[in-house]
């Protein structure tokens, strides 16, 4: 007779307040000693409601674990040039140890070519190609925010990788391929899937881990996923719904209810990649400043 383990939801609220204690506790320790504060800033163009959500999130994030922040808000008919002189004003200030300029930005205005002037070594995202170098070799650099988030996720759970079989949903440079780099450094065997995999479900039914980044809302299914599987959901889309007074709701790329009994560990949406990703950026800016002593 076989018993079931339980599913363990992995609840990225709890550990995220835990971890951000655990910062709090370093800052305190760098203001004791001298140091420097940590300084995040983030720069929003336009009045996007899911970019102001975002932004306001990181600024409370800043002060809950005793970060200097600086939010600089500009309408959306700044100009390209506009926007690059204030991203080097901020490379060049010693106070602001890092930098965000929230996605998505104006059609006008090329998202690369602003990425890739904040300096590498402010740039807390891990958006440029310095840093996905420096990622992909294992050195010391910024992480991607939702990778970093999901990795502090799986240590915290002591969730065994060495040896299991990953497979990644999704080959974007923010999530999947740089989740990828970090998941063979941690001994899996990595497997990373796109829109042109054949036989997608072949690989899902083979895999210890699972990290679906699509957007695509329910997409996992419970035919697709191996009993025992950890599954880790990183998709939100907000999808219409009615009856919510919001009129959406938020929906994981994981069909929750179906897969969830078969998993040893599984991340609910919300509340499951989200605050981690919040928590991955903290991080880095505080690496960014122990890194300087
Ligand atoms: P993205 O840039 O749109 O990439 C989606 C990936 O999914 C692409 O690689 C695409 O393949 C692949 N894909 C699309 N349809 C597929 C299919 N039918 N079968 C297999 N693969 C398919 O998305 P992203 O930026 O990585 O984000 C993914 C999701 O995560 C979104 O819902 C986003 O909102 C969410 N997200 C959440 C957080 C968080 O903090 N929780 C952070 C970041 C992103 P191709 O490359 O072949 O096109």
């Amino acid at each position: 007779m076989t018993t079931q383990q339980a599913t363990q939801i992995l609840d990225g609220n709890k550990t995220a307040k835990l971890l951000k204690e655990e910062i709090k506790t370093e800052v305190q320790k760098l203001k004791a000693e001298g140091k420097k504060t940590p300084h995040l800033a983030a720069i929003l163009v336009g009045s996007n409601g899911a970019s102001m959500t975002y932004v306001n999130a990181k600024e409370k994030d800043c002060h809950e674990v005793g970060f200097d922040s600086t939010v600089l808000r500009f309408h959306e008919t700044m100009t390209e040039v506009e926007l690059l002189n204030e991203v080097e004003k901020i490379n060049n200030n010693p106070d602001i140890d890092g930098l965000i300029v929230q996605l998505p930005l104006p059609k006008h205005i090329n998202e690369k070519k602003i990425t890739e002037t904040i300096s590498w070594k402010k740039d807390v995202d891990g958006f440029h190609p310095m840093n996905v170098g420096l990622m992909f070799k294992g050195l010391p650099c910024f992480l991607p925010a939702t990778p970093f988030g999901i990795i502090k996720m799986i240590e915290h759970y002591q969730i065994e990788t060495t040896g299991k079989h990953c497979v990644i949903l999704g080959r974007s440079d923010i999530v999947g391929k740089p989740m990828s780099a970090l998941m063979l450094q941690k001994n899996c065997t990595v497997t990373v899937c796109h829109s042109k995999t054949k036989s997608l479900e072949k690989f899902t039914r083979d895999a210890d881990i699972i990290i679906a980044a699509l957007g695509i809302p329910q997409f996992l299914k419970a035919n697709m996923v191996k009993e025992g599987a950890v599954v880790i959901d990183v998709g939100i889309t907000r999808v219409d719904d009615p009856s919510n007074p919001k009129g959406y709701v938020l929906k994981g790329d994981v069909a929750y209810d179906e897969v969830a009994p078969k998993c040893s560990y599984i991340t609910p949406v919300p509340g499951g990649v989200g605050p981690m990703t919040r928590l991955g950026l903290m991080l880095n800016t505080l690496n960014g400043v122990k890194n300087r002593y």
